[in-house]
């Protein structure tokens, strides 16, 4: 796979009226790979952007920073941008810290901003494309439309569900310490049973969950209707394996 400077390249080559072949021998691309490209049109400007241009994806960071985009992110549109911001706890910070290497590694040319709110951090950043990357962007609250994944998001996150899990419970999801007293053999004995669970109240976002815990192969329960719980131990430890804790 040819990178977009040698498609620059070829088209500046041709732009100085050089032949196909001197253009071929120069660049080591065959001329009927040149002649395809010519056919495409034009090389967009450079943009970083997977969508509009042929630039690899952080697949691993995009299906997580996916996750925090659905439970606490938001895209507002400027007048030359469209703004990528994600709230995070203030007192979190191994997650601000998450959020921001995820959004770079998306964007490696993304300044990255921190602008506190009050109990937040809000990571943010401006680039033209992220409604290229984040379709699901439009007018209103996300529990107020529909949010469908596109059939490319679909297959980065079957292929990563671990990263998307980590985006939407340490966004919109929390580790209760629960736990209880009972009597064995005359004696009072402390159990501790940690449970997730995620709360979002757009039913299509707890669906795109609790397909991505199947995927991951944790068992859950819809425990209220917002809120999907993990609770079973052993699905506790995969999920804390797979995500980490929050801090
Ligand atoms: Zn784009």
């Amino acid at each position: 796979m040819h990178d977009l400077a040698t498609r620059r390249s070829a088209a500046a080559m041709r732009a100085e009226g050089r032949s196909w072949s001197q253009i071929s021998r120069l660049l080591g691309v065959s001329r009927s790979t040149l002649r395809a490209w010519e056919a495409r049109g034009p090389v967009a400007r450079a943009s970083d952007c997977a969508c509009c241009d042929d630039v690899a994806l952080d697949q691993s960071s995009y299906a997580a920073l996916l996750g925090f985009y659905l439970g606490d992110g938001c895209i507002s549109r400027h007048a030359r941008y469209y703004a990528l911001r994600v709230s995070c706890d203030a007192s979190l910070p191994a997650i601000i810290a998450d959020v921001s290497a995820c959004m770079s590694a998306v964007r490696p040319a993304a300044r990255i901003f921190h602008v506190p709110a009050p109990g937040a951090v809000v990571v943010s950043s401006n680039w033209q494309h992220w409604p290229c990357l984040f379709p699901q962007h439009g007018p209103g609250r996300k529990h107020e439309r529909t949010i469908v994944l596109e059939d490319w998001q679909r297959a980065v996150v079957e292929t990563r569900p671990g990263p998307f899990l980590r985006g939407l419970f340490h966004s919109d999801g929390c580790r209760a310490r629960n736990w209880t007293r009972r009597r064995v053999a005359g004696e009072w004995k402390r159990y501790d049973h940690p449970r997730w669970q995620f709360t979002n109240v757009s039913a299509d976002i707890r669906e795109l969950c609790c397909w991505a815990l199947d995927l991951a192969e944790v068992r859950w329960r819809q425990s209220s209707w917002n809120c999907v719980s993990v609770s079973r131990r052993a699905d506790v430890a995969r999920l804390d394996a797979l995500i980490g804790m929050k801090q």
